[in-house]
């Protein structure tokens, strides 16, 4: 699921805060350390991308994976949020849940969770340049969803690629924010009778489902999904 080891060069990582990424807000949370971002992009099937049209603000979830410095997302030629993304800027958010704080006061309840905001502007790959061609982010995406389908399916074709956009956002303006423990309750609160502790969330992995037409036995891949 880790696209990390592309040979891709990076850009800047995200190591000193912005104006916009300095965390005012409970700063003890925030993290600007790339490896963080990183962790959070790479265990990410979904971003959010919020962005500007004539019509006012728009946030559109999206499939997302990392090439080294970069966040991908990819959509129809035809998408408005991929026309609308080579425009201008915008702002790209995700967030893991991990957990129901559960604190012994209402005011004092929280969440467990990673999150991290990305500022800047998408470029389109494939074009002006860029070092990693649209159909090896393409590849690099599918092997984030599951690493060895790339090997066994049709790859594809001219046409597919070409009613394809590809972009990416630089990841060198952003801010992570991560909480995680047992409730911080304040100390007058101590003796209410109230159970205090974490609900812990976590993404549930099922069991595979062949499809009804499928005569292939279950590769590896599909045999450790749930492991
Ligand atoms: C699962 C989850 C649930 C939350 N629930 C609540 C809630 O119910 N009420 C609430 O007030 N807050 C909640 N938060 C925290 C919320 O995301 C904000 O951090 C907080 O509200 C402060 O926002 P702000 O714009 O005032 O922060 P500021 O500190 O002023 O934000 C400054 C900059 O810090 C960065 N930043 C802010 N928040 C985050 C973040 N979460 N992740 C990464 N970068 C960030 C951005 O770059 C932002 O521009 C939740 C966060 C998560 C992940």
């Amino acid at each position: 699921m880790n696209t990390s080891s592309s040979a891709a060069p990076s850009a800047p990582p995200s190591a000193a805060p912005s104006p916009r990424t300095q965390v005012k807000r409970a700063a003890n949370r925030a993290s600007h350390d790339p490896a963080v971002l990183h962790a959070i992009i790479d265990a990410a099937w979904v971003c959010h991308v919020a962005f500007r049209d004539e019509h006012g603000v728009h946030c559109i979830p999206t499939a997302c994976w990392r090439i080294g410095e970069h966040l991908y997302i990819h959509g129809s030629n035809g998408s408005r949020m991929v026309k609308r993304l080579a425009d201008g800027e915008c702002c790209v958010t995700i967030t893991h849940v991990d957990g129901l704080v559960m604190a012994r006061s209402a005011f004092n309840h929280s969440m467990n969770y990673r999150s991290a905001v990305i500022y800047g502007r998408f470029e389109t790959v494939g074009e002006y340049g860029n070092e990693v061609s649209k159909r090896a982010a393409m590849e690099a995406f599918m092997e984030h969803l599951v690493p060895g389908r790339q090997e066994e399916i049709r790859p594809g074709n001219d046409k597919e690629y070409a009613a394809t956009t590809v972009l990416r956002i630089a990841l060198a303006e952003a801010a992570c924010k991560t909480r995680s423990g047992p409730p911080e309750d304040d100390e007058e609160d101590m003796a209410v009778a109230a159970w205090a502790g974490v609900l812990p969330l976590r993404e549930a992995r099922g069991t595979p489902v062949p499809d009804a037409g499928c005569r292939i036995p279950a590769p590896d891949y599909v045999r450790r999904w749930q492991e």
